[in-house]
């Protein structure tokens, strides 16, 4: 009889999982569901260019079912609303349930909050097209309104966070905003971009002379860092810093950090810190039918320390748990998770980035860093079969 596997989640995890599987298993051997909250697989990598209004959404959010075609995947738009590892359950938003033979999780990260009070409830944050759609026309709306007012609030744009999501955004932000101010008749030098980083510097997974090149770059263009000053608390626009300053924007994107899906820590799955701990087959260390793909997943290193939770890894632990999915279901034998490091690549804006590349870590910048980061995505892209977003 036909097995079911149902994928959580189409990220980058859950869908090359999907892609895969079918690599290995016919429509006769395994119905595959796909379940996914938003009817887009969307390259999250590329929000912050969505944010500044600098791509256009079809680029960077495919439609699945496109995607999915002749493959022979039943695609479910809905929201997990939970799952129960135990009973074998899962209860999507749209009150149905499902059950499975093999299941895959790979329902990303959320935003961490660190419990600083109202932040949260006075944030905006960059994890979908929905809420870089929204931190665009916010920015847009405020610039506008600043016009009118002259309020000093509607002229500050703050990022709290100076990870990789936080710094590419400000580059974003800062190329757009001599055209944006101009076109409302605004000296952009009035607009004031900001950066609070908590730790002593910005980018800390990169080297100090490429730290030192993307903060002078960006300072170029106005941004301004501050740096060793964690958020503490939010009320409304009044975001205040640990030295007891105040910052009134009316422009606040926290991108301080991620942490584990609360759902997966709630599943019945052994979680470590949130995230669902995994063997070398990324199969669930406490139920041996589920596997676990991307954020969902703590996964160690040799140097016992986990991987972090980055596209590039999700991607390859979805093509393992496709194989793999189907060495489960017909007693073959699993494939071990070897991951490959192509390195990290930060971009500053549309004309500038910086990157360490490969198993060595070659530092780039520049143009060449650039060129890389637009080849890493064409490079998805293709893998997915959906390069014709280019054309956006
Ligand atoms: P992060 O955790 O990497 O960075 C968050 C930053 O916020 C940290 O530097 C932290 O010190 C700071 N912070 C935390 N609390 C703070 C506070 N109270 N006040 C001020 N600052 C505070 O998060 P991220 O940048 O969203 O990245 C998440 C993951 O996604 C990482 O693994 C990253 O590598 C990956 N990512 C990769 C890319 C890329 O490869 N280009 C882009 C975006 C994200």
């Amino acid at each position: 009889m036909s097995k079911h596997i149902v994928i959580l989640g189409a990220g980058y995890g859950g869908l090359l999982s999907a892609l895969t599987v079918r690599k290995y298993l016919s429509k006769s051997e395994a119905e595959v569901t796909l379940v996914n909250q938003f009817p887009t697989h969307q390259i999250i990598t590329e929000l912050h260019r969505l944010a500044a209004g600098n791509i256009a959404e079809q680029a960077i959010a495919m439609p699945l079912q496109k995607l999915l075609k002749g493959k022979d995947i039943n695609l479910k738009i809905a929201k997990v609303e939970s799952f129960s590892v135990d009973k074998k359950e899962i209860t999507l938003s749209d009150y149905t349930t499902l059950t499975y033979d093999a299941l895959v999780v790979g329902l990303g990260s959320k935003t961490a909050y660190f419990g600083i009070p109202g932040l949260e409830e006075h944030s905006m944050v960059l994890k979908s097209t929905e809420d870089a759609n929204k931190i665009y026309n916010h920015i847009e709306e405020r610039i506008a309104e600043y016009a009118k007012s002259k309020n000093e609030a509607d002229a500050t744009i703050l990022i709290g966070g100076g990870g990789l999501t936080g710094v590419e955004l400000v580059g974003e932000i800062a190329d757009i905003m001599p055209k944006l101010a101009k076109s409302h008749g605004i000296d952009p030098q009035e607009i004031k971009i900001k950066l609070v980083e908590a730790g002593p510097k910005i980018l800390p997974v990169l080297p100090d002379h490429l730290i030192e090149r993307a903060t002078a770059s960006l300072e170029a263009r106005g941004v301004q860092f501050l740096t060793g000053l964690p958020v503490t608390n939010v009320a409304g626009n009044v975001i205040d810093l640990k030295d007891g300053q105040q910052i009134i924007a009316n422009t606040f994107v926290w991108t301080g950090g991620v942490q584990g899906n609360p759902l997966v820590g709630e599943s019945g799955l052994e979680v470590n810190r949130g995230r669902a701990s995994v063997n070398d087959h990324l199969q669930s260390t406490s139920h041996e039918d589920v596997f676990v793909v991307g954020d969902s997943a703590v996964y160690f290193g040799a140097d016992g320390r986990p991987y972090p939770p980055t596209a590039q890894i999700a991607w390859q632990m979805g093509e393992l748990v496709g194989y793999n999915l189907y060495a489960y279901l017909e007693n073959k034998t699993f494939e071990t998770f070897a991951p490959v490091n192509s390195g990290t690549l930060a971009s500053l804006g549309r004309k500038d980035a910086v990157a360490t590349i490969g198993a060595n870590n070659t530092p780039l910048k520049g143009l060449p860093a650039s060129l890389m980061k637009e080849a890493s995505n064409v490079r998805y892209l293709s893998h997915i079969k959906a390069l014709y977003t280019l054309a956006y």
